[in-house]
């Protein structure tokens, strides 16, 4: 195929994957051109993130953690608590990625988005494909075009990637939405701690740095058209009301409606290939779930993990390889999927509390415990 020259591999999205995929060809001495939408990459980034135990295993890999661990705060665990802060389910030794890694690091997104940055070009998106066996021409949306071995479809939630290789799944709305705000860590917070029930669904707050928590309301999708953004921080107050310990400290930091974030929760799972010829999809593009487990990511970096493993390792970028690929990831990202939509459809039914959460946490404890396996 490449005749001795460099291989050449354009990655459509600057996000977790794309970014992560781009170091890892890179570094093996592949061309990779990386495109990004957005022209403010920063801006793309947004809010908190918590990066478990498996993702941080690729992020080692990738030669970011000791910014992670710089930056975030490494957590020993979860808990599961009522509204009034007794803890139902505490786990703190849950580590996916291995015994040497933490159970989970929570930081800002855009401090990973920071760690992760490589060379891209900004406001730039694809426009046309045209293949053939051994490549796909690409023209870009400034008129520019290339010829690629291989293209990657890392553009997230609403790819435009998926669309123009006609895969036609499209993430569904899960009913819930999700509220999000900084705040400072109230002492004695050291680990992701959740409480079910109440007013929302889930009222929870991860550490992301010594002093800053990222905090979140889990409630009924609301209508967008109906919100107000001048009023999200009196909003997220007020749906915080009711829910004691640490909250009563955590909700005199909503003040400022463009720190608060609202977002709906989807689902999605392309069950049949993930390619097209020589373009394939990684990420959200192909797999998206409510972040009941705080996995999204994870299964994001894990796709590209297993992409550059399969991509560095075989002389034949074929059809094979593709396939191969995704039968390796479907399994594993199903298990997540399915695991992170029942928990949200637990929520949806309103289960008694107690029940809800001994439920939750034997279906987490199961799930991350499968994660341990290498992806
Ligand atoms: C509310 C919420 C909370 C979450 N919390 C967590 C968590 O705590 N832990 C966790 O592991 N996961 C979490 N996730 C999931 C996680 O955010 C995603 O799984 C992950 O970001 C997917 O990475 P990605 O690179 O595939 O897509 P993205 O990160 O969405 O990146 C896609 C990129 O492509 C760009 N793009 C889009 N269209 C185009 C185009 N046409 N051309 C060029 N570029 C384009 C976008 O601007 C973006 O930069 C959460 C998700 C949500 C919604």
């Amino acid at each position: 195929m490449t005749n001795g020259l460099t291989r050449t591999v354009l990655i459509i999205g600057g996000g977790t994957s794309g970014n992560t995929l781009t170091v890892l060809l890179r570094r093996a001495g592949i061309t990779v051109d990386l495109v990004e939408a957005s022209p403010d990459w920063k801006a793309a980034a947004g809010s908190g993130i918590t990066l478990q135990g498996n993702a941080l295993r690729v992020l080692r890999e990738v030669g970011v953690l000791d910014g992670i661990e710089k930056d975030g705060y490494a957590a020993d665990g979860v808990a599961i608590l009522t509204p009034g802060g007794t803890v139902i389910y505490a786990h703190d030794e849950l580590r996916t990625g291995g015994e040497d890694l933490p159970a989970h690091i929570g930081m800002q997104r855009p401090g990973l988005q920071q760690l992760l940055i490589a060379e891209v070009r900004l406001g730039t998106t694809a426009t046309a494909f045209e293949q053939d066996g051994d490549g796909v021409d690409v023209t870009f949306s400034d008129g520019s075009s290339r010829r690629y071995d291989l293209v990657v479809g890392a553009d997230g939630l609403h790819s435009a990637t998926r669309d123009m290789i006609g895969i036609t799944e499209r993430p569904e709305p899960t009913g819930m939405g999700i509220w999000r705000a900084p705040a400072p860590r109230p002492a004695g917070v050291s680990r992701t701690e959740m409480m079910y029930g109440g007013r929302c669904f889930i009222a929870g707050y991860c550490p992301t740095s010594e002093d800053t928590v990222y905090a979140y309301l889990v409630e009924r999708a609301r209508d967008r058209a109906s919100l107000d953004p001048d009023a999200y921080a009196d909003e997220m107050r007020a749906l915080s009301e009711g829910y004691g310990g640490v909250w009563e400290e955590i909700r005199t930091a909503f003040t400022d409606p463009k720190a608060v974030n609202y977002a709906y929760f989807d689902q999605l799972l392309v069950e049949g290939p993930w390619h097209r010829g020589r373009v394939v999809l990684v990420g959200d593009a192909v797999h998206c779930c409510p972040p009941t487990l705080a996995q999204g990511a994870a299964m994001s970096l894990e796709d590209v993990l297993v992409l550059a493993e399969l991509l560095t390792g075989h002389d034949d970028w074929d059809d094979q390889l593709l396939t191969d690929y995704r039968a390796r990831r479907l399994p594993r990202v199903r298990l997540v999927v399915e695991a992170s939509v029942q928990i949200g459809r637990w929520l949806l039914d309103r289960a008694p509390d107690q029940e809800r959460g001994k439920d939750v946490a034997a279906l987490m404890g199961r799930t991350m415990n499968a994660l341990k396996e290498l992806p």
